[in-house]
């Protein structure tokens, strides 16, 4: 077990300095460098490792620098790394079809981000519906570009940005009512994360999507599922969706889509697309993104990481259900995406682990997000489990 790292000669100063000087300060970091990583592992500048629980949040799914992974991109990008959109990809065409395959869905279009995906999606509502209004959900997240922001709920987000597309479109998560009263003839679609993410990990009810999915269908409304956090197996299941049951008109992805590369799409239900000109992106579906994801979804595929993810999943739920840390109240969460609710912020949770080699993520300031790749072992799961008996 590795304890109390000694941080206090650290050569990562002159790269915190370069960030502090040239970088816009958005984002609370954590005090190290990374520099490599193979799979649920990371290493520091000074080479000190860590277990890996936050994967890039939900992203490097199939573990870090995974060789079928580097070896495909490397492959690509030897061969064509990127053509404008107004040609045809073989990589591409592929990747549609293994994705309409995997989501159930009629056809895709591809961006390269979760924000962006969410943009697409609401585009797509507003011009197949002739309607313009949203409905989301309190503490959810969908991102942080114009119209994503306003569907994402945490004010601090979004007050300094209004005026935002639409103010007023939250109801309260798992409340199926709550979205009934709240529909009118101008809601275009309804947006939904099957699990919150940001939010805390917060999963849905058994019936609250089925519920939501017949309010939609009664008011001509369409239903978006956000699984931009959820895809790609995070929880045990290829999308989150797939545990409920329930179909929605459209659906987002991103993260863990190109394995760290980064992409995103959306996929819809026959009937709802987009006509010729409509929505575009220069860079989305480009050949080496779509050869990273079809990387990826080869390697989930092979290594069975889908079961993986809810069988060991399961074991690091029950672990840290049996934790004697003070102020836990609940573990929450499937497969592999999984939330500690404490009574208090988490920050010093997150440092103790730090400190002793265990990379771990505070959402909703107090819930711990335990999202490691899909590969973690169960003996690194009995070290993370170890050091947070410890915190
Ligand atoms: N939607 C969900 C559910 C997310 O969790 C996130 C990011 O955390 C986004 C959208 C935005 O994704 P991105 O950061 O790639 O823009």
């Amino acid at each position: 077990m590795k304890q109390d790292y000694d941080f206090s000669s650290s050569d990562s100063q002159s790269i915190f300095d370069k960030d502090s000087k040239y970088v816009m300060q958005t984002y609370g970091r954590q005090p190290i460098v990374l520099s490599s990583g193979n799979g649920s592992i990371v290493y520091d500048m000074e080479g000190r490792e860590y277990i890996d629980c936050v994967a890039g949040i939900a992203v490097t799914n199939v573990g870090h620098c995974h060789p079928h992974l580097v070896k495909a991109i490397k492959d690509q990008a030897e061969k064509l790394m990127h053509v404008s959109n107004i040609y045809y990809t073989e990589a591409q065409a592929e990747l549609a079809e293994e994705l309409v395959n995997l989501t159930g869905m009629d056809r895709v279009f591809f961006c390269n981000s979760g924000t962006e995906a969410v943009e697409s999606a609401m585009k797509l509502a507003r011009v197949n519906t002739k309607k313009t209004n949203f409905i989301a959900v309190e503490h959810s997240f969908h991102g942080r570009t114009m119209g994503a922001l306003s569907m994402t709920y945490k004010d601090m987000y979004r007050a300094p940005f209004k005026p935002l597309i639409q103010e007023e479109m939250f109801v309260p998560f798992n409340d199926a009512q709550a979205i009934s009263d709240a529909i009118t003839p101008n809601t275009a679609a309804v947006m939904v994360e099957p699990i919150q993410g940001e939010g805390g990990i917060n999963v849905s009810s058994e019936t609250y999507l089925k519920e939501v999915r017949k309010i939609c269908d009664e008011n001509e409304t369409l239903l978006i599922f956000d699984e931009v956090q959820t895809g790609f197996g995070r929880t045990g299941e290829w999308f989150c969706k797939d545990h409920f049951g329930v179909e929605p008109d459209i659906m987002t992805m991103a993260k863990a889509m190109g394995g760290g590369f980064p992409m995103g799409a959306i996929a819809a239900r026959e009937g709802i697309s987009f006509a010729r000109g409509e929505h575009a992106a220069t860079f989305g579906g480009n050949p080496l993104a779509c050869a990273a994801a079809l990387a990826s979804i080869e390697i989930i595929q092979k290594e069975n990481l889908i079961q993986r993810s809810k069988e060991i999943g399961k074991y690091f739920h029950n672990e840290l259900a049996g934790l004697s840390t003070e102020g836990l109240i609940e573990v929450r969460g499937k497969g592999l995406m999984l939330g500690v609710q404490f009574d208090r912020k988490c920050a010093d949770i997150v440092e103790h682990g730090r400190r002793n080699g265990i990379l771990l993520n505070c959402t909703s300031e107090t819930v711990l997000r335990i999202a490691p790749p899909l590969v973690i072992t169960k003996e690194q799961i009995d070290q993370v489990v170890s050091v947070l008996e410890q915190a």
